[in-house]
This record gives structure tokens, sequence and C-alpha cells, in this order.
């Protein structure tokens, strides 16, 4: 059956403006690090994918290296567009990184313009596109001048291969120093992604003010610790699980007794309210008015439903259980 999108897909959704851009991005946005790749299967990636556009999900967040095997949740997406999305072409926001090892000898990594630009070229080759809409680098990189790895962003835009730029996994100094230099060359910063969730507040040491200061927007990676902060892990380590699946990203290693005895008593707050964990973690990353989308990962499309309900039937946190949880987290 050729896919048509349901008429219904902007009713709940909101979309909320990324910093002083004219961009708006779904308060959730699917992120396509796990469960795209060659390994999983094509028909699970395209119900989650068509699933999630249908829920007004109008983001897809990729990186050159998402898979596994790197570069194949960009041929996932490629067929996928090709199977179903093109006509919605105009409907999404695409985004890819690059920064990581890609592939082997001196130009596969980091930040140099060599890299990066070859980089776009293979991911836009992969998925089937003429542009991304934003194109990331995706980690500072030391040994690099950030005028170089900012200016191979500059000319990915000048050469119609992306509309907008963003950074990843910058901190408070070089994200006000990125956006330095990219005014001076006339591009205005679009967007910062950084992990943030309850579990990990870097992002509340310097990171959000400055990423308002100049004017960006940002993403949030991993808004649920992974699964952590969801009912996953509630009652052990389902095989089929991040955790259990031999990722090393996530292992039993990290299901530490103080991990899950937070996760049960946030379970509990969340429980009081009305909302299951996955749905309060969303809630209270997007209780920051700097934070323009939290970027989720999934495994099957029940998970995606459950998320988008935190915002589409949106609860905001109160007073008092914004201190509850604190209680928990200190
Ligand atoms: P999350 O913190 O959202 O974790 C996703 C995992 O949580 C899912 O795979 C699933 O685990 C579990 N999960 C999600 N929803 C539910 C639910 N309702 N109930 C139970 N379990 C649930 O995000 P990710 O760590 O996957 O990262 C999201 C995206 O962020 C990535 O895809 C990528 O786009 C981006 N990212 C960017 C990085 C960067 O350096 N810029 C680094 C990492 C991520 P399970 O698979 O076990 O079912």
């Amino acid at each position: 059956m050729p896919y048509v999108a349901k008429e219904s897909r902007y009713a709940s959704m909101p979309y909320r403006r990324c910093g002083k851009s004219g961009l708006k991005l779904p308060a959730v946005s699917l992120g396509m690090w796990h469960n795209f790749g060659s390994l999983c299967s094509l028909e699970s990636s395209r119900e989650m994918l068509l699933g999630a556009f249908d829920l007004g999900i109008t983001h897809f967040d990729l990186a050159n290296n998402y898979g596994p095997p790197p570069g194949s949740a960009e041929e996932t997406l490629g067929r996928v567009l090709k199977s179903d999305l093109r006509p919605y072409r105009d409907e999404l926001i695409i985004s890819t990184k690059a920064g990581y090892g890609m592939w082997p000898g001196p130009y596969g990594d980091f930040g140099s313009r060599k890299y990066l630009l070859a980089s776009l070229d293979q991911s836009l080759t992969r998925m089937g596109l003429d542009y991304v809409d934003i194109f990331y680098h995706h980690r500072r990189d030391p040994q690099t001048p950030m005028e170089e790895s900012l200016g191979a962003l500059v000319s990915a835009v000048q050469q119609g291969k992306a509309l907008y730029v963003g950074i990843s996994n910058y901190g408070p100094e070089d994200t006000r120093a990125a956006a330095a230099i990219l005014r001076e060359m006339g591009m205005p910063l679009l967007v910062n992604q950084p992990r943030y969730n309850m579990f990990d507040r870097s992002m509340d040491d310097g990171l959000a003010s400055a990423v308002a200061d100049v004017g960006a927007g940002t993403a949030v990676f991993s808004p649920l610790a992974q699964g952590l902060l969801t009912g996953r892990y509630l009652h052990g380590i389902p095989a089929d699980s991040r955790a259990g699946s031999g990722v090393v990203f996530l292992t039993p290693a990290h299901l530490t007794p103080d991990v899950m005895d937070k996760t049960r008593r946030l379970h509990a707050i969340a429980e009081g309210r009305g909302q299951t964990l996955a749905q309060m973690a969303l809630s209270w990353v997007l209780r920051l008015p700097e934070v323009a989308t939290v970027l989720i990962g999934a495994s099957r499309m029940e998970q995606i439903e459950e998320n988008v309900r935190s915002v589409a039937d949106a609860k905001p946190l109160t007073t008092e259980e914004l201190t509850a949880i604190e209680a928990v987290l200190k």
C-alpha cells in the first residue's frame, strides 16, 4: 500500500522556535542513532519513521556514523524517503553530522574541512538527498582551528548542501566562540546539540545560558538517558533492550543500585501526576525555554506514541513536583 500521511499529523504536536531563527522544530524529534541501521529490520524502521511523521514528528536526526554499521541509518532513511516520504520532503527537517571516526586514514575523523565536506557528500548520497536541513559538527576538534571546521559548515550552506549549521558536544565557551566566528562569516548558529536529562545536568553549568545568549536553540540528545529514565528496566534487563543487547554505550553496569533506586522513586512521582516515567522525563527537559526539541530514540512504535503523548497532553511540572524530583536527584 502506498503511504499517505495522516491528515491529522499537525493536530497535536507543539512546534518550538529554534533560538532566534525562523525555524520551528517539533517538541519531540526522532533520532536514528540506534535501531535504524541495516542490522535492524527495514520494516520496523519504516513503521517508526512513518508513524512518527503521522504524529507530527517532522525532524529526523542522523549522523554519518549511525547504524550499525556506520552509514546504514542514513541508507535506511534514504530507502524510506524513496519509497514513502519523498512527496513530503518540504515538510521534513533532516539533520546529519560529521566529527567522529568514519573512514580510515587522517581524513575520516574530527574536524578538518577535508573530512567534513567529503562526509557531507557521502551522507547526501546515502540518503539520496540534494541537501540536508541542518549540518552539524559532531564534536569539537581541539587540533583543528574552529574557523576551519565552522568554515566548512558555512561552505556547505553556500554550496546549497545544507540550510542551517549546528554544533554538538561543544561546551559553553566553545559555543560562544563558535557563534562569534560564524557571525563574522555572516552565518548564524542555528543550534547546539548537547546531552541533557535528569541524570546528566551538565547543560545547567552555563551551556543553556550560552546558547540563549548567542541566539541559538538547543536540540537535546538522550533525554531519557538511553532508556534509564523509562519503565524499561524497572523489572530487570530485557534481552531486547539497549542495556541487554551488548551495546557499549549502555551496559548492565550502568544500572547501579543508586540509579535503580532513583529511577523507582522518579517513577512514583510520575505515576502521581498521571504520567509514565518517560513522559515525565521529557516534560522535565522541555520545561527549559532554551530547549527547542528533545531527540528521542526508540526501538518500537509504542515508545514513540507514549513519548509524543507527553507533549500532546502537555502537563507542566508544578513547583512541588520539581522540588520532589530535585530531592531524588541530589
Ligand atoms: P533516549 O534517551 O531517548 O533513549 C532512547 C531509548 O530509550 C530507546 O532506544 C528505548 O530503549 C528507550 N525508550 C524510549 N522511549 C521509551 C518508552 N516510552 N518506554 C520505554 N523505553 C523507551 O535517546 P538516545 O540515547 O537514543 O538518543 C536519541 C538521539 O539523540 C539519537 O538517536 C541521536 O539522534 C541523538 N544523539 C546525539 C548524540 C551526539 O553526540 N550529538 C549522541 C547520542 C544521541 P530500547 O532500545 O532499550 O527499547
